[in-house]
């Protein structure tokens, strides 16, 4: 086989799935659809965008479909569609459809911005997406603006509206705290959510931006995010066992039953339970966000591989996926993809 690029190191063959070395089974999938994105957050992307992937390196529809189908056959129960902006791939519709076609059929979900969802979001219900998180950092348009380096508040706001309506419920919405910019008004996100019955969950930025300027000493913490919301609402754990395997704590607020989530990615990370597994638009595998390496499976697939091809080199980069992701260790290395490349 000409396109293996390293030695495999295979699981077992007595152990099923998308295991590891340390018992983490993948269950749940992330597929970057696109690597494009029409906002410019300042923490994921430099104004003036990225060299964006050329068309024929990207998976056809086909492609993506037959791969997320053979991580399905190996275990994979929830995909969720990302990106770059996952609404600006225009087949995003046939894409849901052959998903929800595979058996056992998958939950879909995705990751969106919200911009264009108000045109869309009746069109993915219907083809079979399950349920959608917006990221939405602040609701202050101006705030939006310089955050987002875009005017398209009123987009997010008609999108989730329209999320709503197309029962794509419950809408998430995925907030990321910015010293100096929206961490004095988290409470007030909380309070715009609460009032249209989204869910809201807080994510600490992690170093994935295409610029590298991440500074853990500059980073909101979980706990900051927690007393500042503490200070105008009485959150109450919910108990870890209701967390399953999702990072985020959640929070009843004032009594319940409105929730809120905070995810402490980089001050308590949750990988030993992390069930996750990434393709990206690339069709390239990686067993996590923050992993240096990832395995090629467009070129293989497009020189003839079998399904069983691609499995043994799924399983094997599973096989390697290390203990966590090591933010704040004296070895760690920001990935080179950032994270709109990735999937986030
Ligand atoms: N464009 C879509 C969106 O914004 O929802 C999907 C892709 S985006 C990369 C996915 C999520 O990653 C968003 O909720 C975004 O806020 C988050 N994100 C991006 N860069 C991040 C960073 N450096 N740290 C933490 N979260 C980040
Ligand atoms: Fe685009 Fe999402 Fe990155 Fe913002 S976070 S620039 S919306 S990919």
């Amino acid at each position: 086989m000409t396109w293996l690029p390293r030695p495999l190191v295979r699981p077992p063959q007595d152990v099923a799935g998308l295991v590891d070395t340390f018992g983490r089974v993948g269950r749940d999938l992330r597929v970057s659809v696109t690597d494009r994105c029409n906002l410019r957050c300042t923490y994921c992307m430099p104004a003036e965008g990225l060299p964006w992937l050329p068309k024929p390196e990207m998976l056809t529809d086909e492609e993506l479909i037959r791969l997320v189908g053979i991580f399905v056959r190996l275990g994979v129960r929830q995909v969720r569609l990302t990106g770059g902006e996952p609404l600006l791939r225009r087949s995003l519709a046939e894409v849901v459809s052959g998903i929800a076609a595979l058996e056992p059929r998958p939950k879909i979900a995705m990751t969106t911005n919200g911009v264009g969802l108000d045109r869309l979001a009746g069109r993915l219900a219907e083809a079979g997406l399950d349920r959608v998180n917006v990221s939405l950092d602040t609701v202050d348009p101006e705030e939006f603006r310089s955050l987002t380096r875009r005017d398209r508040f009123g987009d997010v706001e008609r999108g989730l509206k329209a999320a709503e309506a197309a029962g794509l419920a419950p809408v998430k919405v995925n907030a990321v705290a910015m010293r100096g910019i929206n961490d004095h008004s988290v409470a007030e996100l909380l309070q715009w959510c609460l009032d249209r019955g989204y869910e809201l969950r807080f994510i600490e930025q992690m170093p994935l931006d295409a610029q590298h300027q991440w500074d853990r000493a500059a980073m909101v913490t979980a706990d900051e995010i927690r007393s500042r919301l503490g200070e105008r609402y009485h959150l109450t754990p919910l108990p870890s066992e209701e967390r399953g395997s999702a990072p985020a704590e959640m929070f009843l607020v004032d009594g319940g039953p409105e929730k809120v989530g905070i995810i402490a990615s980089v001050s308590a990370p949750f990988c030993a339970a992390c069930d996750r597994v990434r393709l990206t638009a690339d069709g390239q595998v990686r067993n996590c966000l923050f992993a240096r390496g990832e395995a090629d499976l467009r070129g293989p697939m497009r020189e003839g591989a079998t399904d069983e091809d691609l499995i043994d080199i799924i399983r094997a980069e599973m096989w390697a996926k290390r203990r966590g992701h090591g933010i704040g260790e004296p070895d760690f290395e920001q990935p080179t993809r950032p994270m709109s490349a990735i999937g986030g």
